[in-house]
């Protein structure tokens, strides 16, 4: 996604996906634990790879337990399980990776090169096959990979097991523990003595979520908890001045050269550094106040705590993290091709109006399409249609209203479009 080159970050949107939903008994077929499965992917432009790296298992499981088969937005990559023994569809997951956010730059031209991947999936009581499919932005597969795991094998690591496990601070009990949506917010460059700082800036940015709508009226789906992970520098590295920290999560400004991008190609470490803990989001919050930030979709969400548009920064990104929204902002002398103009993007709110019917036609006044320019000076800036300039794209990508929240963080509020994905999206997880 070349939205990195935009405002702050990233990531991903979505497109309905058809699998016929059915009743799978959750209890019948897994454990209450994870299987965690570390890949490689690896390539350039030319081709990409996936192997494995290690499996592990982890105490609890803490993603979904219904809609165990569907998945609400496409994103690019897609991770199934099959029973070995039938073929049965019985779990899909969905994400973005940012092996495929570089394969957009001209360094993925040259030289190969290798990503780390995560992903945490319900432990099965019997033998499954795992196929994991990365999509490129036509929704074509480039890579997969298909392998079988019989979860009583003795290579499964243990991973958050017994007092192997770091401390955290419950910030928010949902009403059901089993229909909850769990978010573990990590430090980043906060030393042990900035411990107190690092809990209190968890509870800022916790509030400021919950500040916005829909996150305030569904506050009770969502266990949020901190876990006390101290890095021995304070703040992340800073390349470009020279600045390199040793700190929890490896995460650092200056991205694929991009100055504002704050992300972490340490995803395994991220992962150890929580294993046991109730989580299945991370919310990394990194002690800087300069601004930078990063979004992926079902990976990751990091930014800066220390800056003014902290609260915002966040909201924003895990727009892109949680629900799979795409930037709907566009920069003059910017034309990232993340969106082909005769493919419908699979983020909700936004459309090339090449499948438009899937999207918020039906939140239009009079149900039909209508373009609408930002200039008319008569416009009721809530009126939803469409208006040209979104994905990081001025020309042929569309957004649902003149302004939001995933456009400009001067607006306090998600737009229609925006707040019913979101909505959606949590009541996937937890209704
Ligand atoms: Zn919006």
């Amino acid at each position: 996604m070349k939205s990195r080159l935009c405002l702050i970050a990233m990531a991903v949107c979505c497109l309905c996906n058809s699998i016929v939903a059915r009743n799978i008994d959750f209890d019948k077929l897994f454990t209450d634990s994870t299987l965690r499965i570390d890949y490689v992917l690896s390539g350039n432009v030319d081709y990409q790879n996936i192997a494995i790296d290690e499996l592990s298992r982890m105490p609890g499981w803490y993603g979904k337990r219904q809609n165990l088969t569907e998945i609400p937005v496409h994103g690019a990559a897609t991770i199934d399980m099959r029973l070995a023994a039938t073929g049965e569809l019985i779990y899909r997951h969905t994400f973005s990776t940012l092996f495929q956010e570089w394969l957009d730059l001209d360094d993925a031209k040259h030289a190969p090169k290798a990503f780390e991947c995560v992903e945490l999936l319900p432990m099965p009581r019997d033998s499954v096959i795992i196929t994991v499919n990365l999509y490129n932005h036509r929704h074509q597969t480039t890579a997969s990979i298909s392998h079988t795991v019989n979860p009583s094998s003795t290579s499964i690591v243990h991973k958050g097991e017994g007092g192997n496990i770091a401390e955290y601070v419950v910030l928010n009990e949902p009403a059901n523990k089993k229909k909850a949506i769990n978010i573990a917010f990590v430090a980043e460059g906060y030393t042990n003595d900035q411990m107190l700082d690092y809990l209190n800036d968890c509870k800022k940015g916790m509030e400021g979520l919950f500040g916005y709508e829909p996150y305030k009226q569904l506050r009770d789906r969502f266990r949020i908890i901190a876990v006390v992970t101290p890095s021995r520098d304070s703040g992340p590295s800073i390349p470009s001045e020279g600045v390199w920290n040793s700190t929890a999560m490896g995460a650092s400004f200056d991205t694929f050269g991009i100055p504002r991008y704050l992300t972490t190609l340490r995803i395994k470490q991220m992962h150890d550094a929580i294993a046991g803990t109730p989580y299945e989001h991370i919310i990394v919050m990194v002690n800087t106040n300069r601004y930078g930030g990063g979004g992926i979709y079902n990976t990751l969400n990091l930014l800066m705590t220390k800056h003014p548009l902290f609260i915002e920064v966040l909201v924003h990104e895990f727009g892109h993290s949680f629900a799979g929204l795409a930037d709907e902002y566009a920069y003059q002398g910017e034309e990232p091709n993340d969106f082909p103009l005769d493919v419908e993007p699979w983020a909700p709110n936004i459309t090339t109006l090449k499948d438009f019917s899937l999207k918020w036609l039906d939140l239009m006044p009079e149900k039909k399409t209508v373009i609408l320019n930002t200039a008319d000076s008569n416009l009721d800036t809530n009126t939803v249609a469409l208006y040209e300039g979104a994905g990081c794209v001025l020309k042929g990508v569309y957004r649902p209203c003149p302004n939001c929240m995933m456009r400009t963080l001067k607006v306090p509020v998600f737009c229609p479009v925006c707040s019913r994905a979101i909505k959606d999206i949590i009541n996937f997880y937890t209704n």
